[in-house]
């Protein structure tokens, strides 16, 4: 006799908070802007879930896709053999992307994309005859997922502090957030795009034959959304490049229109060699990543007849045709309402009604980019996070859902946001900061 709070045999340990086994806070429906909640409440969503549902809730190419897909065939064993929409998949995929990429790499998940980079990324530089490149670098307050491969090169220590060693070999660059220097700047901050140099530092220290890739996400996300300085990828390129390093941009939040380009290379105008991608791939419906490579790390592999003996990768569930055919339909919606634009259009709007609550009381700082923001709260002394805690509290049970990570309010909405509806989100904000949390 289950309810639908009965949370006896479920097991979550990364949800922070499980009050809601007295106080049930449960999603049963959803359709574009809204999710429906269990005590039939609507709730304006401004996380797109977590930050995958970039075309909106219940789209109906996406929906029908896949309901065809899985009466028409709903597996294909993935190795030896293949089905056609995954290779028609991969080739639209390679249209919107960066000029340099060549080739995908399926996976099931932004973590398994992150492993799956580095794994490419050290057996690129064996077979390229640089057996010595094996060092990973990554950086402070980075997310890269929750696999070994992903929290040793991800810069939130607490994520691995239970494991003791990891990969070894891995080194963090700073973090670029300057919060006394960069406190309410709207888009980029002007300073700290010199902070990369500290991957010089590194490469002296190292040595530059030791080194295989840099990961960063562009734009960091589930740490509290920090921008990069203007300047800062670019130069992170640079010295990538004057070292043979490969640079990995994990595009798992930025990718699929969030900053108001197909993906956030474009937006900076820097060239990854690898990117990793999920969420947005599938509009969060299905899980399914994809790992983008350029052509010169591709055809170092596929020399020789053993190719793929050297370098064993693949999943069951790589490019599965379900999967395949909502990614499908996810790249048919982006295309045929423009969402991978839009929220270049829609970023001015976004920008003034989010830094319009400055004023608000315990507001330290406001960052944003594209269709991103970030609202800091002053931590209670004792009691961090509960500030922000209380506030996706109150928000939720007045009908909005916001993601709080530390002190800081992240939003990141559906890119199908009205104008009306970002007012609606920041009238029901600016009530929940003024409310004393
Ligand atoms: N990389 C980044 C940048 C992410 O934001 C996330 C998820 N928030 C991941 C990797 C891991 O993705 P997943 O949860 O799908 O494994």
């Amino acid at each position: 006799n289950s309810t639908p709070n009965d949370l006896r045999a479920f097991w979550m340990p990364f949800t922070a908070n499980r009050q809601y086994k007295k106080e049930p806070r449960l999603f049963v429906g959803a359709k574009d802007m809204h999710y429906t909640t269990h005590d039939g409440r609507q709730v304006l969503d401004g996380t797109a879930g977590l930050w995958c549902v970039n075309a909106g809730h219940c789209r109906p190419l996406i929906t029908e896709a896949i309901r065809e897909q899985a009466g028409e065939l709903d597996y294909a064993p993935a190795f030896q053999l293949g089905h056609p929409k995954a290779f028609e998949l991969a080739n639209r995929l390679i249209d919107i992307a960066p000029d340099n990429m060549a080739h995908v790499l399926y996976t099931n998940s932004g973590s398994e994309s992150v492993e799956t980079a580095l794994k490419v990324a050290l057996a690129y530089q064996r077979v390229k005859g640089q057996g010595s490149r094996t060092r990973l670098i990554g950086r402070e307050r980075g997310y890269h997922g929750v696999n070994f491969g992903g929290i040793s090169v991800g810069g939130i220590v607490s994520n691995r502090k239970m494991f003791g060693t990891l990969l070894t070999g891995v080194d963090h660059l700073p973090h670029t957030h300057q919060p006394a220097k960069n406190a309410f700047t709207k888009g980029m901050p002007e300073h700290g795009g010199d902070l990369a140099d500290e991957l010089e530092r590194i490469v002296t220290l190292h040595d530059a034959s030791t080194i295989a890739a840099v990961i960063v996400e562009p734009v960091s996300g589930s740490t509290g959304v920090l921008i990069p300085p203007k300047g800062y990828l670019q130069r992170l390129r640079e010295i990538c490049t004057k070292h043979g390093i490969l640079l990995i941009f994990d595009e798992v939040i930025t990718g699929f229109g969030r900053l108001g380009a197909p993906f956030a290379s474009q937006y900076f105008d820097v060239k990854p060699d690898i990117m990793v991608t999920a969420k947005g791939l599938t509009n969060g419906v299905i899980p399914m990543g994809a790992v983008f490579v350029t052509a010169e790390i591709h055809d170092a592999f596929m020399t020789g007849p053993d190719h793929m003996i050297e370098f064993f990768h693949g999943y069951t569930y790589s490019g599965n045709p379900i999967a395949s055919a909502a990614a499908l339909g996810t790249l048919d919606t982006y295309r045929d309402e423009n969402l991978l634009t839009r929220a270049a259009e829609i970023a001015p709007y976004w920008e003034e009604k989010l830094h319009s609550l400055r004023d608000c009381p315990n507001v330290i700082d406001i960052r944003n980019l594209g269709l991103i923001g970030a609202i800091e709260l002053k931590p209670i002394d004792g009691e961090p996070t509960k500030r922000a805690f209380n506030a996706f509290l109150n928000a939720y049970n007045d009908g909005l859902l916001i993601r709080t990570t530390g002190d800081i309010i992240a939003l990141s909405p559906p890119l199908i946001i009205t104008h009306e509806q970002i007012d609606e989100l920041f009238d029901k904000l600016r009530k929940v900061l003024m409310n004393n949390i």
